[in-house]
């Protein structure tokens, strides 16, 4: 049983180097996360933006060619007037050269309109572009402290995994398993010394003399009846002044 005890000691300190680690990541893999999704917002914004300038220029570029044409009309109309015999001619022709106008203007002022909103999209777009590479700019920064950090603790990382595993692979299931839940319970630290005094390591409540002396002698495994940390045996931590 001495052993298992032992083994479960390393396999605390390989979780707790495990567990730095992770925090010396810290909120980065999160901070990357949500900035992607910042950058797809905006490409997509960015699209919907200049799909709508193309159907603003569209439109615009065929009420162009309409005009041209109503103009060709209104001088064909125009030419007719000269050639009328009569009155009821004239009048025919002049309304229909009236009709052309008011068409043409109606025309001219959506135009107008569409100039306008144009400028105004393309004003949005720009600041659509200026913030895409704003989110870009901080992503990659990001992205790259990100890396640099994994890369930094990758070997310890891996090699703390493989130590890791050896151990999980040598203890009883069930003393793992039992482990594994009090680890997950008290926020990774599973397994404590008995502390000078006979005090718990893990909550710092007084143990009972006859268990100290029971935990000292490592045959089975206890657990503090307060906190429910497994207890063990370290003659350094046992005299040390707390
Ligand atoms: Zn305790």
């Amino acid at each position: 049983m001495k052993e298992v005890l032992e083994w479960l000691v390393e396999l605390q300190k390989v979780d707790l180097q495990l567990k730095q680690l992770e925090a010396l990541r810290g909120d980065l893999p999160h901070q990357v996360e949500m900035l992607t999704q910042d950058v797809n917002q905006v490409k997509t914004t960015l699209q919907e933006q200049k799909i709508q300038l193309q159907d603003f220029h569209k439109e615009k570029d065929m009420l162009e060619l309409e005009v041209k044409e109503l103009e060709e009309r209104q001088k064909k109309y125009q030419d007719q007037l000269y050639q009328v015999k009569n009155n009821r001619e004239y009048d025919a022709v002049s309304m229909e050269i009236e009709s052309v106008k008011e068409t043409i203007s109606n025309k001219e002022t959506r135009i107008i309109e569409l100039i306008t909103l144009e400028e105004e999209l393309q004003k949005s777009i720009a600041s659509s572009e200026e913030e895409e590479s704003q989110v870009q700019n901080r992503l990659s920064d990001k992205e790259g402290d990100l890396k640099k950090r994994l890369g930094q603790t990758e070997k310890q990382e891996k090699s703390l995994r493989t130590e890791r595993d050896k151990l999980a692979k040598k203890l009883p299931p069930r003393i793992l398993g039992t482990y594994q839940r009090i680890f997950n319970a008290k926020n990774g630290l599973a397994v404590v010394p008995v502390m000078r005094h006979g005090l718990c390591g893990g909550c710092f409540k007084n143990l009972p003399p006859q268990r100290v002396l029971e935990i000292r002698e490592m045959k089975r495994m206890y657990l503090c009846e307060v906190c429910g940390r497994i207890l063990v045996w370290d003659e350094e931590a046992a005299n040390q002044e707390v």
